[in-house]
């Protein structure tokens, strides 16, 4: 999932300081899950807006922000009242679904939140990376581990030889990540992927601004 972090609320304040009305908008998706920006959080958000002298216009999380536009009705109408009723819209959505509220209404739109990475959720409110959405995918050469997001060197021919007692040299919080890559191959009986150097990555596929058109 994308996930996000709620910035802090004085900062939001600070953002929406030429602003009085206030609609907020959360998202059910990525920042809904991550805890930072769904119903809850935009109810947390606009309590603290009320509190410093915000009028908050409506508070509503729908579905998924990002493909708010192939929502149906009601959840698609949100925009349409957010801006007939506001000055502004607080969007608790990732930075993808922020610009496609803000793509849709005439009014400014804020954000509440920082976008930060592609993760999963190991345990209960802790998310580790695990993507950076690369578009040339290797992971069937490093036993299913992601070299590219969870190395801090993006090493896809690692190790780099600076690991200590099986720890990240350059974040001795995690463990060197080639470590966790050799172990897995063994597991699955192919150590011999290991010998095989994996060519340079087609970094044309990583230029920005990318896109998915779907075959019919
Ligand atoms: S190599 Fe890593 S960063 Fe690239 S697409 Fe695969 S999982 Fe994502
Ligand atoms: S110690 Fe391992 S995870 Fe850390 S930078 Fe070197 S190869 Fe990457």
């Amino acid at each position: 999932m994308v996930t996000v972090k709620l910035k802090p609320l004085f900062e939001i304040a600070q953002l929406l300081k030429p602003y009085t009305r206030v609609f907020v908008i959360g998202c059910q998706l990525g920042s809904g899950r991550c805890k930072n920006g769904g119903l809850r959080e935009a109810f947390k958000v606009a309590g603290y807006l009320e509190l410093h002298g915000f009028k908050i216009s409506g508070v509503k999380s729908p579905g998924g922000t990002c493909i708010l536009e192939r929502l149906s009705s009601p959840e698609r109408d949100i925009l349409k009242e957010a801006e007939s009723s506001s000055d502004a819209i607080l969007s608790l959505a990732c930075g993808a679904g922020t610009q496609l509220i803000a793509e849709n209404v005439s009014i400014p739109v804020i954000t509440g939140v920082n976008t930060l990475f592609i993760g999963v959720e190991r345990e209960r409110k802790y998310f580790d990376e695990y993507c950076v959405a690369c578009g040339d995918c290797v992971i069937s050469e490093t036993g299913g581990i992601c070299p590219v997001a969870r190395c801090p060197k993006s090493l896809i021919n690692g190790p780099c030889g600076g690991a200590i007692a099986g720890k990240c040299e350059v974040d001795p919080s995690i463990p060197c990540i080639w470590y966790k890559i050799e172990s897995r191959l063994d597991s699955l009986n192919s150590l011999s992927l290991l010998e095989r150097k994996v060519p340079p990555k087609d970094y044309r596929s990583w230029v920005y601004p990318r896109r998915l058109v779907l075959e019919e």
